[in-house]
């Protein structure tokens, strides 16, 4: 029960299989009372339900990350109910695979608003509300491996990751006279909802069943948890800036080809 009194923010926790329900779940089996952000209000009610939480315990927040005035008012709501927010984990994104030379003004302003700029929104807000209150907290930003090596299709959305590995840094300097810890993990390919086109869905769909991760699977959302949760704990005091990687070895390197 590591997060016994404490309350976590997690922003896109409305997912039905997505990192930031697992995350939320996560910190709820562990004592945590939950501010739960989405766009999709329904899709936040039906995942709240599956945790099975008090209503003393949630508070279900819509609202869409890339714009202030929604930020502001919901982390003024979580404030409202709870009192303090100790943890925030950044997890709201979303990829639309297009090449290069297809990706128009409205996708990428798209991406980078609610990728990146959501991420800056909810970090400064939360921040300030901690720095106010005497200091302490924890930020964990869901970055991707992405922030290290681009894919075909997702130059816009590796923009975003890389962005956010550098926001992570940044905000770990300033904010460490608050005493945040500002950290981020950097998941591999995860099976969520995130795809939403037909052709990456079958990609996604050989790569559940010959997986090119040297572990020999595609992550789950589930993967993810461990990682968020001790970057939030108290065992992670003297770590801030840091980026872990949960992709089952990607980064590594690569095996050579198995035998059939
Ligand atoms: P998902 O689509 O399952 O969940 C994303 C959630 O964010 C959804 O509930 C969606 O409604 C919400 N959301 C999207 N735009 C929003 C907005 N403007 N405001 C508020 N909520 C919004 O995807 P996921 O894979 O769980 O993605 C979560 C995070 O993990 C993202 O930042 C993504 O980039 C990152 N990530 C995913 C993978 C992967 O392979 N799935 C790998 C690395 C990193």
């Amino acid at each position: 029960m590591r997060f016994q009194g404490k309350v976590v923010l997690v922003t896109g926790a409305g997912s039905d299989r997505g990192i930031g329900g697992a995350v939320a779940a996560g910190f709820a089996r562990e004592g945590a009372r939950l501010a739960l952000v989405d766009i999709d209000a329904r899709a936040l009610e039906r995942a709240s339900a599956k945790m099975g939480l008090g209503e003393s315990d949630v508070l279900l927040l819509e609202a869409d990350v890339s714009n202030r005035a929604q930020v502001h008012a919901a982390v003024a709501a979580a404030l409202r109910k709870f009192a303090r927010i100790d943890v925030l984990v950044n997890n709201a994104g979303f990829c639309e695979f297009r090449r290069f030379l297809e990706i128009d003004d409205t996708l990428w302003d798209r991406t980078l608003a609610v990728n990146l700029k959501g991420y800056f929104l909810f970090g400064q807000e939360v921040a300030r509300h901690m720095c106010e209150r005497g200091g302490g907290g924890k930020i964990v930003n869901i970055s991707s491996i992405s922030a290290e090596t681009s894919g075909e299709e997702k130059v816009h959305y590796s923009v975003t990751k890389a962005g956010i590995k550098s926001l992570t840094q940044g905000m770990a300097l300033e904010l460490a006279r608050c005493r945040i810890n500002v950290n981020a993990v950097a998941p591999g390919t995860i099976d969520t909802n995130i795809i939403k086109e037909p052709r990456i869905e079958r990609l996604v769909e050989h790569e559940r069943r010959h997986s090119s991760a040297p572990w020999g699977r595609i992550g789950r959302p589930e993967d993810v948890v461990g990682a968020a949760l001790f970057l939030a704990s108290d065992e992670a005091d003297y770590i801030t800036g840091a980026t872990m990687l949960v992709d089952g070895g990607v980064s590594a390197g690569s095996l050579l080809p198995r035998e059939e």
